[in-house]
């Protein structure tokens, strides 16, 4: 392939895009074999994987600049595009899921497959594409907002990810001053989050009941592709992540209070783990990436090959711009079989997560770039992010790369981190189920939950009495809460996984890295709690399994 920048790209009309998808539908319905429908499907995969390049092409394209007028108006244009597009691969679905031909082309795809399809069929219908084109100018709204904030600090205007390298600082009086000036930030547009957030759950609400939902949350369910598990699975667990972690995580606070010498830890010094500071990499961004690549190709031979492919390719754009989309994410080019990884880089630790964690899914995609059915790669995100998360861990033997003499302090770092967010992922969860369960909640009543919940979920915060994030508005920073409902546990549950293989590397590494290798490969071709099993892995939803991952971790934190 061409590197990324010399791509090609070419607006995909709508209404040739409707007629693509009729003609496939037709030839559908005229076939007289699972053969030939098997046929037309191939013709499918190639249609759609143009379209979602194309469009990606565009997206990243707009993240790299949202200030270049030319992407700006594509990516406005997908967003009336997608639910357009949505309409007619569930039409083509409905046809297929419907096939009198099924035993035939569930035998190719798998049940996995046809399980999504019945999902997707019963999260959707037409007459929701006017709401659904609401629903994301909201989203684009609030992430223009967040993209676009401008933090008055000392005389300078900062950007959100350039402010984390004042909210981080080892001078506790920078962090104390930088959060305060996050916060006046937040205050001046919390108002705006507000009145896009109402309006986000009302149109989501009102999309449920054209189905013939109570509310949102199962259909919510539906549309982050949970095929074989439900709220009452996501419940318990939550529950005992609320006996054994919460606990956890208050011990680890205090060690942490001692270890920065302070009276009692206040939230500005949340973001901080070591009076000489957090650990950051000590290179330029250029030589992170190279340690990155050295790193790879030491690994494993997949890695390297990996590792090389992108770095050939052109197929990161990592380095801190003012006029970036916040944030980082792998993304797939399936016409180049090719990922994509986008992220702002800002001198600390996180730029060595991007090298970590964004290309564990970017490796995962490509071990598998190779299978004709796409079917498999629809991986769900508590599954997709165990590769990202693990390969975090599975890298730690090459930190010294980046972060010289303190990599001890990068694992004590990383490992409380992660052991933080396990309570903090599950407290954004339930908010959204007490959200969306009561949609007719005013702003002020939601910020009172999230307040309450702060309680339960970090009753170790000391907020020392900030307008905004001491009285229930921290969520508004969490992006996930606003463009995607329901992700956030599963992070959590991924991070559960990764616990449970750091553990085992730290037995035997070789044997752990081989059943992550597995992991990564089985990609989707069988439901989650079965793929764990295959991959040595237990599940986070049986009883006793938090626990035991507890008794583990206080030995290592
Ligand atoms: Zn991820």
């Amino acid at each position: 392939m061409e590197k990324f920048e010399k791509l090609p790209y070419e607006r995909i009309d709508l209404e040739e895009m409707k007629t693509s998808y009729a003609d496939l539908i037709r030839r559908l319905k005229e076939a007289k074999s699972g053969e030939e429908q098997w046929a037309v499907h191939q013709e499918y995969y190639k249609l759609t994987k143009h379209i979602s390049t194309e469009s990606t092409i565009a997206h990243i394209r707009h993240d790299i600049d949202t200030t270049d007028a030319f992407y700006d108006k594509e990516n406005e244009y997908y967003d009336a595009f997608f639910p357009e597009w949505e309409n007619c691969l569930n039409a083509y679905k409905k046809e297929l899921f419907y096939s009198p031909y099924r035993a035939y082309l569930e035998e190719k795809m798998g049940p996995v497959a046809f399980k999504n399809m019945e999902l997707s069929l019963k999260s959707f219908d037409e007459k929701l594409i006017p709401l659904m084109q609401e629903e994301n100018e909201l989203v684009s709204r609030y992430t223009k907002l967040i993209a676009t904030a401008k933090i008055e600090y000392e005389g300078e205007t900062y950007n959100l990810s350039l402010m984390t390298k004042f909210t981080t600082a080892k001078d506790r009086e920078v962090r104390k001053k930088a959060v305060k000036a996050m916060s006046d930030y937040f205050l001046s547009v919390t108002g705006e989050i507000d009145e896009i957030y109402d309006k986000l759950v009302k149109n989501r609400t009102a999309q449920a009941r054209m189905l013939g939902f109570e509310n949102y949350i199962p259909l919510g369910y539906m549309r982050m592709q949970r095929n074989s598990y439900g709220q009452e699975q996501v419940e318990n667990f939550r529950k005992q992540v609320k006996e054994a972690f919460v606990p956890f995580v208050s011990e680890i606070h205090e060690k942490r209070r001692k270890r920065i010498g302070v009276d009692s830890l206040k939230f500005y010094d949340n973001g901080v783990y070591f009076t000489e500071g957090n650990p950051a990499p000590t290179g330029t961004p250029e030589e992170i990436l190279k340690a990155g690549q050295e790193m790879y190709r030491d690994l494993s031979p997949e890695t390297a090959e990996f590792i090389d492919f992108m770095m050939e390719n052109g197929l990161f754009d990592v380095l801190g711009r003012k006029t970036k989309t916040q944030g980082g994410y792998m993304t797939e080019l399936p016409d180049y079989k090719a990922p994509f990884i986008f992220a702002n880089f800002n001198g600390t630790s996180g730029d060595v997560d991007v090298i970590t964690h964004e290309c564990g899914h970017a490796f995962q995609y490509f071990v598998n770039r190779e299978d004709p059915i796409p079917e498999h790669n629809d991986i769900t995100m508590e599954t997709a992010e165990i590769h990202s998360m693990s390969m975090e861990y599975f890298t730690y033997g090459w930190m010294d790369k980046f972060f010289g003499n303190r990599k001890e302090d990068y694992y004590t770092m990383h490992l409380e981190d992660s052991v933080i967010f396990v309570p903090y992922g599950c407290m954004v969860d339930e908010f959204q189920h007490i959200v969306y369960a009561n949609p007719d909640m005013t702003p002020a009543e939601r910020k009172q939950v999230w307040k309450k919940l702060e309680a339960t979920y970090r009753p170790h915060i000391d907020f020392d009495g900030d307008p905004f994030f001491g009285e229930g508005g921290f969520w508004q920073r969490q992006g996930h809460i606003f463009a995607s409902p329901f992700y956030y546990i599963d992070y959590v549950l991924a991070t559960i996984c990764a616990m449970q293989f750091k553990a085992w590397m730290d037995e035997d590494f070789k044997e752990a890295f081989t059943h992550y290798l597995q992991l990564c490969k089985l990609s989707a071709r069988d439901f989650y709690e079965p793929m764990l099993e295959q991959a040595g892995l237990k599940s986070p939803f049986k009883d006793g399994c938090i626990e035991s991952l507890v008794d583990k971790f206080k030995a290592k934190v």
